[in-house]
């Protein structure tokens, strides 16, 4: 193509041929020099404009992690440095509008999920209607209906409460253990489906921490599993996995016996005996370590409530996701030993862990172990303040009893925010009445705390716990099932009620 402009420029122009070629050369020749002058500026252009938009999607990938595992949108990073996983959230709500604290209570549980971590209710529905769950009215007032101060929660008093989420627990006796303990648990978790199913204006089944919000913004009470005590999987790997599958989200670590491979809170007790009670195993065994780590490669909250300090001490050790203590208090405020100890709190705060208080009388009062019942004195000793006032605020909410309880409760949940944090503490009432809860919020409204304050101990701390146990399962997806058996004597003393299948 050069080559026939150079000729025909050549024929027009005579003598002056040579130079105007020349001419030309030096014309095309500039102007190749301008194309690849005009050719190189696009190319740096193109690879800067490349490397900005690289850039800003890694700025922008960034400040996605950050706001969705950090302290500003999840409720504060832990004090471990985990973050949750990705998900939306809930923001910070302003009740300063409100007229009493009441009114600004129940404007924070309007605002964000109350997500309770220990119910009973599934238990109630084996004692009163032999596991029976259509005929029992649950819009109802169950006290009623079974006849018993025992019954805590039926719908009405649920949506008084204001609660935006439950565990429920999946409970069987200690006696069932080596028995059959893992098909009476599966038959509390069919009871907690079927009332969940019954009823679906008021629940939503739920099995992650996204799950609870969205549930709440439907305006359902989300429902979720806590399998409540390791006797239930029978010291069996297949077991766990099969309840995490069927939508268990804790295991409780022991009720209040020992399983084959960890301890429980008794052991620690006064009344402990040495000779007729069971023998310690120094917290967990080597198999109650896998049990932990195969809970977190599955993404099931390891749940310490009910288990000896030694077990809360192993675990802690070895956990690679958050704890949480779904109905637990504080021992210096009360000497039970179900409660969590000063030493054990701190290092709950290290894990990111969570202490969901208990409303228990017994762990919260001491009663009777102190010999007294709880009177407003002792409540008054250590939060003296104008009881005219006080009782303006609880009246027409509940009687005197429950007053004192919840003063008394308030002061647990005080006392585990100012000794390891506001990020470490939530509610696992296993309530004497799930109506009350905006009273209890409003107290601690009277206390001073601020609206994200109690948005983290109705919900927010939990929810970012969860979010963790998630992440963890998904970090460690690569790792295979733990797989190992106990000898058949140790998981199975009480051979009777077992078949054994080593022999054909
Ligand atoms: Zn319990």
């Amino acid at each position: 193509m050069d080559e026939n402009e150079c000729v025909a420029y050549s024929n027009s122009s005579g003598s002056a041929t040579v130079n105007s070629r020349t001419i030309l050369f030096e014309d095309k020749s500039k102007s190749k020099m301008q194309t690849r002058v005009v050719y190189g500026a696009l190319f740096v252009l193109i690879v800067a404009v490349l490397a900005l938009v690289i850039a800003l999607a890694v700025v922008a990938t960034q400040n996605k992690d950050t706001t969705s595992g950090g302290a500003d949108v999840d409720g504060g990073s832990s004090s471990s440095g985990q973050t949750g996983s990705e998900g939306t959230d809930l923001p910070v709500v302003d009740c300063s509008y409100a007229a009493s604290n009441l009114d600004k209570a129940k404007c924070v549980l309007d605002s964000y999920p109350l997500v309770d971590g220990h119910n009973d209710l599934p238990y109630r529905y084996r004692r009163y209607s032999n596991t029976a769950v259509y005929t029992v009215d649950l819009t109802s007032d169950l006290r009623k209906t079974w006849n018993t101060n025992l019954s805590h929660t039926d719908i009405p008093r649920l949506r008084k409460g204001k609660l935006g989420a439950q565990f429920w627990a999946c409970y069987v006796p200690c006696k069932s253990q080596y028995k059959d303990a893992v098909l009476l648990s599966l038959e509390q978790l069919d009871v907690i489906k079927k009332y969940v199913t019954r009823y679906p204006d008021t629940f939503q089944w739920v099995t992650t921490a996204q799950g609870i919000l969205d549930a709440f913004k439907m305006g359902k009470i989300g429902s979720l599993v806590g399998l409540e005590g390791g006797h239930s999987i029978d010291s069996s790997f297949g077991s766990l996995r099969m309840f995490y599958d069927l939508g268990v989200r804790y295991m409780t670590v022991t009720h209040s016996c020992n399983t084959p491979w960890a301890d429980n809170w008794r052991q620690d007790a006064p009344d402990y005996n040495e000779t007729a009670d069971e023998k310690p195993l120094g917290g967990l065994t080597d198999f109650g370590k896998q049990v932990i780590l195969e809970m977190n490669r599955i993404g099931m909250l390891v749940d310490l409530a009910h288990v000896a300090k030694a077990t809360m001490v192993s675990t802690l050790a070895i956990a690679r996701a958050p704890v949480i203590y779904s109905h637990s208090s504080a021992f210096a405020l009360c000497n039970h030993y179900r409660n969590v100890q000063d030493d054990v709190l701190k290092l709950t705060k290290t894990n990111g862990g969570l202490v969901m208080v208990n409303f228990y009388d017994k762990y919260v009062t001491c009663y009777p172990m102190n010999g007294t019942e709880s009177t407003l004195a002792h409540v008054a000793a250590p939060y003296p303040y104008p009881e005219t006032e006080s009782m303006r605020c609880w009246e027409g909410q509940f009687s005197q009893g429950m007053y004192v309880l919840l003063n008394y409760e308030s002061h647990h949940i005080d006392y585990i925010k100012n000794l390891i944090g506001v990020d470490h503490v939530g509610i696992g009432a296993d309530y004497d009445d799930v109506s009350t809860y905006p009273a209890l919020f409003a107290e601690l409204v009277r206390r001073g705390w601020n609206e994200a304050d109690l948005q983290k101990l109705a919900g927010r701390n939990l929810i970012r716990v969860l979010r963790q146990a998630e992440k963890v399962k998904a970090e460690m997806s690569h790792e295979a099932p733990h797989e190992d058996m106990l000898p058949f004597e140790v998981a199975a003393p009480e051979e009777v009620c077992h078949t054994r299948l080593d022999t054909w």
